[in-house]
């Protein structure tokens, strides 16, 4: 268990390395949103993390996440709860019915049955597209081609640009792991620059970049995240 009191340093840690790779990068710190990754950790944990003041939640396995949904659908009105791990189709239900935003859609398929779903539910919900970079085969996403979209991830995009119930809103990727965050840095740089290409050349509305964990997150931000996904930094080892 983590107590609250360390939950609460580690917290104020992290908010002021937010804050120093914002200024090093002239960007407002209000523009990144620290997203609390909390799976495999319990109620409590998400409460004291709502007690600090954090309204982004992301989790991994639905089926993990329905065991403390009490404490998410307790607080909804406060927090917004996120899906950030790969999905299989017969958990897309549970997405559909209980979680608010889905920032780890990594193809078609889930993203057409998803659709289905909420359709019936007169829902919409906040997608972000998940990239592969880093060609770990492991890895779901579409892949990136030297900081292009691929032709399948364009073609894909229209297809799901064109969903009633789907609202595209940002690009998300999980790098290779390192503890040496400033060798993700080309990662980060590269997935920027898909973002930016799609918005600019392609006509998407894409605002946030969802990208850097516990080891990488300053430098993400120096390259343009919008939402850093911190797991154990703040409340300790899985
Ligand atoms: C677990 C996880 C994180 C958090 O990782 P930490 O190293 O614990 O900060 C972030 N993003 C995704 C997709 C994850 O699965």
């Amino acid at each position: 268990m983590v107590e609250k009191e360390i939950l609460k340093e580690n917290f104020i840690q992290i908010k002021q390395r937010i804050s120093d790779a914002a200024a090093k990068s002239h960007r407002d710190p209000a523009d990144i949103t620290l997203m609390a990754v909390t799976k495999k950790k319990n109620a409590e944990v998400v409460r004291n993390l709502l007690d600090l003041g954090i309204q982004y939640f992301g989790e991994n396995y639905p089926d993990e996440t329905l065991g403390k949904m009490d404490v998410f659908d307790q607080f909804r009105d406060q927090l917004r709860l996120c899906m950030i791990g790969h999905l299989q189709s017969r958990k897309i239900r549970i997405i559909a019915g209980h979680f608010d935003e889905y920032h780890s859609l990594d193809r078609l398929n889930t993203a057409m049955k998803l659709n289905d779903l909420l359709v019936k539910q007169d829902k919409s919900m906040p997608v972000f597209i998940e990239l592969n970079v880093g060609e770990e085969e492991s890895k779901s996403g579409w892949q990136c081609e030297n900081g292009k979209p691929s032709d399948q991830l364009l073609r894909d995009l229209e297809i799901i640009r064109d969903l009633p119930c789907l609202a595209i809103r940002g690009i998300m990727s999980l790098p290779p792991f390192t503890e040496d965050g400033e060798e993700n840095r080309c990662y980060f740089s590269e997935l920027r620059q898909v973002f930016t290409i799609l918005n600019e050349n392609y006509g998407y509305q894409m605002f946030h970049l969802s990208m850097g964990t516990s080891f990488d997150y300053p430098v993400a931000i120096e390259e343009g995240a919008t939402f850093i996904r911190i797991g154990t930094a703040l409340t300790g080892p899985r």
